[in-house]
């Protein structure tokens, strides 16, 4: 096979298709050239490669130094320069390029084809000594680091003396002088700690520079972040090598990153940040605070590229127009501009945030660059999340600290931490952390996944942190410089105000506000852009989209969010309000039925009341109840003070309490005495759960004309007759209260599917049911023999090795638990054609999982209130 694919001006082997092949960097630099934008010539070593080298035990395959030479010719030619020329030498980057963009996990080297000649060639070719001996100290610096390995700091102490030596605090200030005294210190450097003099061959520079790029794909940052974003090690990253074009030749000369829109908030408006008189590497390291790039986004006193530099900006427009039409997407592009000439070194489809890519999804179909479906199909349903997080509230008092840059949007509040492995740990705890770092790195990603907010006091909008954290939905505010972190002190100041580690800030990342202490926040408003989309979206899902909620609250959120009814309401979650939790208790601890019954006869007022309320938010839509499920012993107290307090107010002894709580206790309750097991034992419950729902439902018809559809369900049934059983009690109640009444009301009865005996058994239990609903919770718990509450302690070390693909309580497990699914809707489909399905565990927010609910057929999923929207978009795609 081909091993190495040049680009360069309307002669490009690859193209954007080969994405794969050539990684996304090389593919779009082959397209860009191909359709005849400014790209300076080079050539791309494939992801191939890369996998025969680590397949071979790191060697290259047989043809590549041919295909290399060959290549490199090509680009000698096409910019009339040669590789080691002293007069006219050529020089070029190596940069590493994946298939998906894994922001600054992998290596670059700049600047390559520098040596003790070429250097002096490119001072008299460039007019320029000091811009010479400043890119060949560059180039020592990057090659040492990343190829040799000499350690960053070893270098910059030398920049630190020599700055000293000149009295100057800038480098900008150095003469060509002094930085050919930085080049000799450098090498000297090299030559100590590795033993060999730095290598003066282009060629082996060149091979070692591919040797180090290809190494990095196995570093220990790159492997985190396949990890964190589930990219398998095996698709390998290509290696591009291009001619260099300079953007630090002078003051007509820049460098920088921009998006055809603005990623924050989707506005159709260039958006993008350069450096005059800088090289690439500068911006994106958040070393120099870069300058805006159109007039439009320049605060007062800030000279934007539109004005410094009409004449390339208005170049650069064009291709901006030229690229979105071509690619039909946002993109976000990387330039230099050499001499006023502007060149372009990357494009790819932008990152953005949730509200951005909602606004240009809707605005690119709207002007026609792309259909609705489309448009549906570009929103990431995931992401949603972040439109639907709260913000502060903006009434709530509160004391700013600092200022940043608004570089993702959402409010965070946390406990101060100063490392990412500070971070991890405590958020391990369960406690709400904000990392606060000088500017991150990629060895921080562990850190800013585990934090809910970042901080960093350095770094512009597209420095590491800032698109990390939008790409992981994080609140973050980058370059807050008015803020001093001191990481020995474990203390950040600002204004006069020190706030030490493990005390509280806030976060704004839409404002880059930090204030001091917990701010309150309120709900997301949704934008009109939004509700289009979601319009979309429905007028293209099959799925019907549901809710899990038991409280008013809830119920509304998910009426709010486009629930179309709701599919769990746990009825236990009403138990446990203080007003009733005696009368739970004195049922439990009541010695025979007469002494349920009365206890639960204070009860009913209360849960009719819940369904009333239900049903009035719901108006008309089916609201699907489920009768008691955990086992009774989670109702008693657990701790003996509070026994004590508890048995006093029931009126009975502590003896007779501890007896109770002893009798209760189960060694597996969750495979115990509960679900429809407790309505066998104690008919009275759901009898007085069953009245309440028919009560209310009749109420609410009578109030308001519409009568309420309840689904009444049954939990944990694993054989026909437990709900034929239960069934009977509650046909039973339907008949009494119906006949009080004087009228009658449509109701259905159904169970949910949670056990593998249910699953296996569908067709016979489905003659009992009007419905089933998964409870891939139970499900997933039960067909691998993994209890819920306890896999947090090992399951993640499964998921990081690999055992597991993903945590099977998150996104459902196909093969086995979906498996069963599968079976359990074909047998009681088998048994009733109509029967009507859906999914109500966790798994019915779940892009993936509702995926396979797609292919399997079911009717609709159910899901927490704030994920309906996330269902909604997720079952649109499935169905697209
Ligand atoms: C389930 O088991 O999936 C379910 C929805 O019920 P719960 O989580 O209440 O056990
Ligand atoms: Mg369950």
């Amino acid at each position: 096979s081909k091993y190495v694919y040049s680009f360069g001006p309307g002669a490009s082997d690859g193209s954007a298709a080969l994405k794969n092949l050539l990684g996304g960097k090389g593919a779009n630099l082959a397209e860009m050239a191909s359709i005849g934008l400014p790209v300076p010539p080079g050539f791309t070593i494939t992801t191939e490669v890369c996998t025969e080298f680590y397949d071979n035990d790191r060697q290259y395959p047989q043809a590549l130094r041919g295909e290399v030479a060959a290549a490199l010719a090509k680009v000698e030619a096409e910019v009339g320069r040669k590789f080691g020329d002293p007069a006219k030498p050529l020089l070029v980057s190596v940069r590493s390029g994946a298939r998906v963009s894994m922001p600054g996990m992998m290596d670059t080297v700049l600047n390559l084809g520098l040596n003790d000649a070429t250097v002096e060639g490119l001072a008299t070719e460039s007019g320029d000594a000091r811009f010479a001996w400043d890119s060949y100290r560059r180039f020592i610096q990057m090659y040492g680091s990343v190829v040799l390995g000499v350690a960053h700091h070893r270098f910059e102490e030398i920049i630190e003396t020599t700055k000293m030596d000149a009295g100057t605090i800038e480098d900008t200030q150095l003469t060509a002088e002094d930085w050919k005294l930085v080049v000799a210190a450098y090498q000297d450097v090299v030559a100590h700690e590795t033993g060999k003099p730095f290598p003066q061959d282009p060629h082996d520079q060149m091979w070692g520079a591919i040797g180090a790029v290809f190494g990095s794909w196995m570093n220990q940052r790159a492997i985190t972040y396949r990890r964190l974003h589930e990219i398998p090690a095996s698709w390998g990253t290509a290696v591009n090598v291009q001619a260099m074009v300079f953007g630090n030749m002078g003051d007509d000369c820049a460098t920088g990153v921009c998006f055809t829109r603005d990623p924050s908030t989707g506005l159709n408006e260039f958006y993008g940040e350069y450096l005059p008189n800088a090289q690439g590497e500068d911006v994106v390291a958040g070393i120099r605070t870069p300058r805006p790039l159109s007039k439009s986004y320049a605060k007062p006193g800030e000279i934007s590229m539109e004005e410094a530099l009409p004449e390339a900006y208005a170049e650069l427009a064009r291709v901006r127009d030229v690229l979105e039409r071509h690619y039909h997407d946002m993109q976000d592009i990387e330039f230099t501009i050499q001499r006023n000439k502007l060149y372009m070194l990357q494009t790819r489809n932008g990152k953005r945030t949730a509200n951005a890519s909602v606004r240009i999804a809707v605005e690119m179909a709207e002007s026609g660059l792309i259909d609705q479906r489309e448009a549906v199909m570009r929103v990431n349903p995931q992401s949603l999340d972040q439109l639907l997080h709260p913000t502060l509230d903006p009434k709530a008092t509160r004391t700013l600290l600092a200022r940043g840059l608004p570089a993702s949007p959402g409010a965070a509040s946390g406990l101060v931490v100063f490392s990412a492995d500070e971070a991890e740990m405590r958020a391990q705890k369960g406690e709400a952390v904000i990392l606060v770092r000088i500017e991150t790195s990629p060895e921080d990603i562990h850190g800013m996944h585990a934090a809910r907010g970042i901080l960093t006091t350095r770094g512009g909008m597209t420095s590491h942190a800032a698109v990390v954290a939008r790409g992981m939905g994080r609140p973050c505010v980058a370059g807050a410089g008015g803020i001093h972190v001191d990481y020995g002190a474990k203390t950040l100041t600002a204004g006069g105000v020190t706030v030490r580690a493990g005390e509280t800030i806030t976060l704004d990342g839409a404002t880059g506000e930090i204030f001091a202490g917990f701010v309150p926040m309120i709900e997301p408003a949704l934008s009109g852009d939004f509700a289009k989309l979601m319009d979309w979206a429905d007028q293209n899902r099959r799925l019907g989209v549901r809710a899990n909620a038991e409280t008013p609250l809830d119920a509304e959120t998910a009426r709010k969010f486009g629930a179309e009814g709701i599919g769990l309401s746990r009825t236990e979650h009403m138990f446990f309000d203080p007003e009733r939790i005696g009368a739970v208790r004195q049922m439990i601890m009541a010695n025979d039925e007469a002494g349920r019954r009365t206890a639960l006869a204070k009860l009913l007022p209360y849960q009719r009341q819940d369904f009333i309320e239900l049903f009035r938010i719901m108006a008309g839509l089916p609201v699907t109840i489920r009768l008691l499920d955990p086992p009774l012993h989670e109702f008693l107290p657990h701790a003996e003070e509070e026994l004590e307090e508890v048995a006093e107010a029931l009126g009975v002894g502590i003896e007779a309490m501890r007896q109770r709580a002893g009798e209760l206790a189960e060694a597996n309750p969750m495979l115990g005495h509960r679900g429809c097991r407790l309505g066998i034992s104690f008919p009275e419950i759901y009898e007085m759960q069953a009245r309440a729902i028919f009560e209310a439902a009749l109420d609410v018809a009578r109030e308001t004309g519409a009568a309420p559809v309840p689904e009444i369900m049954i939990p944990l049934v694993g054989m026909k007759r437990e709900l034929d059983i239960t069934r009977a009690q509650i046909d039973e109640v339907a008949k009494s209260v119906f006949a009080t009444a004087g009228r009658t009301l449509d109701y259905s009865v159904g169970t949910m599917i949670e056990l593998p005996r249910a699953a296996l058994t569908a067709d016979t239990i489905a003659q009992s049911a009007d419905f089933f609903s998964f409870g891939t919770n139970d499900l997933t718990q039960t067909v691998f023999g993994l209890s819920r509450d306890d896999a947090g302690k090992f399951l993640p070390k499964y998921v990081e090795s690999g055992i597991l693909p993903k945590d099977p309580f998150v996104s459902i497990d196909v093969e086995g638990v979906g498996a069963m699914v599968r079976i359990a809707a074909e047998k009681g489909r088998a048994t009733k054609p109509g029967l009507k399905l859906g999914i109500c565990g966790e798994h019915g927010g779940d892009p993936a999982s509702i995926t396979f609910c797609e292919e399997i057929g079911l009717d609709y999923v159910s899901c927490s209130p704030y994920r309906v929207p996330v269902a909604r978009l997720a079952a649109a795609q499935a169905a697209i």
